[in-house]
């Protein structure tokens, strides 16, 4: 079944600029910015400028060039706010919640960055 976009959701809006965020990061792919409820010091959401509503959605209807630019700048950012362990960083954890099982609150695809805090084990 094809995805619905919801043009209304939050993260839309905050694309048009309907409402403010902390923006820590932008080009023509992506925009991030500081989740508004922060789980850890670095609490990024990262945001396609693309209007898809999950992974499974981003990852098989958009462009080369914008899953390109997406990933690229996932990691120009963890350069940037030097989290990255290649940059002498403590490391960090990328988090895409997907769906109701997987608790996604917004449906507009996003890639939570979360660092400065030992973030605990997950899945091992
Ligand atoms: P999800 O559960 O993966 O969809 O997470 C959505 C995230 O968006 C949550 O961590 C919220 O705190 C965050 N959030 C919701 N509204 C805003 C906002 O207006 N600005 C920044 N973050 C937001």
């Amino acid at each position: 079944m094809p995805y619905t976009y919801d043009e209304q959701n939050i993260f839309a809006k905050i694309l048009r600029g309907e409402i403010p965020n902390d923006t820590v990061y932008e080009d023509d792919y992506a925009l991030a910015f500081r989740d508004i409820q922060p789980q850890a010091p670095v609490h990024v959401l990262v945001i396609p400028k693309g209007p898809y509503v999950n992974h499974d959605h981003f990852a098989n209807a958009a462009t080369d060039a914008e899953i390109a630019g997406y990933t690229r700048a996932i990691g120009k950012i963890c350069e940037a706010l030097r989290i990255a362990p290649g940059d002498n960083g403590r490391g960090y954890r990328t988090i895409a919640n997907s769906g109701e099982d997987g608790v996604q609150e917004v449906p507009h695809f996003h890639t939570h960055i979360l660092a400065g805090r030992m973030l605990g084990r997950m899945l091992k």
